[in-house]
């Protein structure tokens, strides 16, 4: 695999520099000064709130509701539908 960037990094830079017609070469030159983009993944937990069957997101703090006795697990939400934190389970 190559280099991984920040597409929407690129994207901002060459809005900033104003290109319309841009060569490959000079695409190049805009890629290269464009940091590596860190893949890794932040990890949340769900925070169960029995009271009225919601779990919060531990990064981001979004609620999610979901019927009596199912939870976020059950649903299948791995992901958090809101900042993208990959959820280990629930706290
Ligand atoms: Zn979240």
């Amino acid at each position: 695999m190559g280099r991984l960037i920040d597409g929407d990094k690129l994207i901002e830079d060459l809005r900033r520099y104003g290109h319309e017609n841009i060569s490959v070469d000079g695409l190049e030159g805009i890629i290269a000064l464009i940091p590596s983009a860190n893949p890794e993944r932040k990890t949340g937990m769900w925070i169960e709130d029995t009271d009225d069957w919601q779990y919060e997101c531990s990064e981001c703090g979004e609620r999610y509701s979901f019927d009596a006795d199912s939870t976020p697990m059950d649903a299948g939400l791995k992901y958090c539908p809101n900042c993208g934190a990959r959820m280990e389970g629930i706290e």
